[in-house]
């Protein structure tokens, strides 16, 4: 061994132990021989080893414009220079302008509260939406129905929404008031329909529970336009105007949840475009800032605002966190959606996704391969034991298929914990601005890593 590499070695060990010793990883049990990554350009990222990988989860559904962009650093150095903070019962300009860009990505007429992560905008979303029924002479409005599978975040009410048992279990109570209903999910049809063919059961469930739970005490319904981490669940076209109307027979407020399939990630700049509804209120998170740095972000509509404006009848939201809107990630936020329009990457992730699912083409004959599933560029690959049965793949085999990728430069990703028996869905969702190289590159492991595994 070299100098050099003994020192590299020597290094890698150091950090190991403080791992070891004093890092908690997150959603994992505990790992001794963690994956360091150290750095990372465009859609790859290197471990202090020196491996390289194709990030084929863009970090966890997130770095959207890819690693290593010197104009966002910039960005966020230059906004440090000249404001590092100020708070947002103020207000400053790179919220003002992010506010202002967010509306015109939106189509208009949204208010913005800003906020630090996925779950905090929902969290101001539930809160809010109850406000607004309290003021507007409905105050038993107070429950929010969500659907089996989807995730919504990880403090009490986000989770309370999350419809994961498994995330849940170790943790209750949680917030109080949230129902269930299943989600579309056209592979496995909770109704035992065939898709094309059905009555959109599964946005009838919306109302049947809006029936049940009792009109006057529902205050809204939360969805993503495609469940992306439960298993990348793409609604039939019907589903979500469907939603959309019954929602609005009953002022039960529609709030989608875009922290993953907004900024492109769909093929649209959000992934509610796809269908043509208009939510009341629409949360957003990770590729806002491509996950430099933290923000997220509660769209609120100018109808619902109206109800928060009376001065005399102290109706303000009164909610505040300090990092919310901080300047520098509103600066990031800023330059990362100038790089997604510049580079026209909302499209390019409609064409990624498209050339991904036909690259993966031969994948279906697969006895272990049971769907594909795209929304834009986020892909979902179900697997089974038996193509007939559909009984979900075991762990072991799901993760043969991870490992396989991963010591072959592929890093991907599976749905979360569900029920027992059903985390079999793996995920990708690389790097918009990924190269056809890199896509090929994707395809190819993935294509090699499958036959290894028959
Ligand atoms: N909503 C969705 C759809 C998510 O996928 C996530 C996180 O993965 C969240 C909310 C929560 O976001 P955060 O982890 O930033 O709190």
């Amino acid at each position: 061994m070299s100098a050099n590499e003994a020192d590299k070695a020597a290094r890698k060990e150091r950090l190991l132990e403080k791992d070891r010793n004093y890092v908690w990883h997150h959603m994992s049990p505990h790992n001794d021989n963690p994956l360091i990554i150290e750095s990372g350009k465009g859609s790859w990222v290197t471990d202090i080893d020196g491996n390289r990988y194709l990030d084929g989860m863009a970090g966890l559904w997130c770095v959207n414009v890819g690693h290593g962009r010197s104009e966002i650093a910039e960005a966020a150095a230059g906004q440090m220079m000249k404001l590092a903070y100020t708070t947002l019962v103020q207000s400053h300009i790179p919220a003002i302008e992010l506010a202002a860009k967010l509306n015109e990505w939106l189509g208009g007429d949204y208010r913005i509260f800003f906020s630090n992560s996925g779950s905090d905008a929902n969290e101001v979303a539930f809160k809010i939406a109850r406000q607004y029924h309290h003021q507007n002479g409905k105050p038993t409005k107070h429950k929010f129905i969500s659907r089996h599978r989807a995730y919504h975040g990880s403090s009490m009410g986000a989770l309370a929404a999350t419809g994961q048992a498994q995330r849940k279990l170790k943790y209750e109570p949680l917030g109080a008031g949230f129902v269930h209903v299943p989600p579309p999910y056209c592979y496995r049809c909770p109704f035992g329909q065939t898709e094309g063919a059905c009555q959109l059961q599964c946005a009838q469930a919306v109302e049947d529970a809006i029936v049940w739970e009792g009109p006057d005490s529902v205050a809204g319904m939360i969805l993503e336009p495609a469940i992306t981490g439960g298993g990348v669940l793409v609604p039939p076209d019907g589903y979500l105007p469907k939603v959309r109307s019954i929602c609005s027979k009953y002022d039960v407020l529609l709030i989608v949840d875009e922290v993953i399939c907004g900024f492109g990630r769909s093929g649209e700049k959000f992934g509610h475009q796809n269908f043509g509804v208009k939510p009341d209120i629409v949360t957003m998170a990770k590729g806002l800032t491509s996950a430099y740095s933290p923000l997220s972000a509660t769209a609120v509509s100018a109808e619902l605002y109206a109800s928060f404006k009376e001065k005399q009848t102290e109706s303000h939201f009164r909610h505040i966190n300090t990092f919310g809107g901080n300047p520098v990630s509103c600066a990031v936020a800023l330059k990362s959606i100038e790089i997604l329009e510049t580079e026209n990457l909302v499209s390019r992730s409609a064409q990624m996704g498209r050339a991904i699912t036909s690259g993966l083409e031969p994948l279906k004959a697969h006895p272990h391969v049971g769907d594909i599933r795209a929304f834009g560029s986020a892909i979902g690959i179900e697997l089974v034991e038996d193509r007939a049965s559909k009984v979900p793949a075991t762990a072991e085999r799901v993760a043969a298929i991870i490992a396989g990728c991963r010591q072959k430069g592929l890093l991907i990703g599976k749905n979360g914990d569900t029920v027992p028996g059903y985390a079999n869905i793996l995920t990708l969702s690389p790097p918009l601005s990924s190269t056809d190289e890199d896509i090929a590159f994707l395809i190819r492991t993935l294509n090699e890593v499958f036959a290894l595994h028959v």
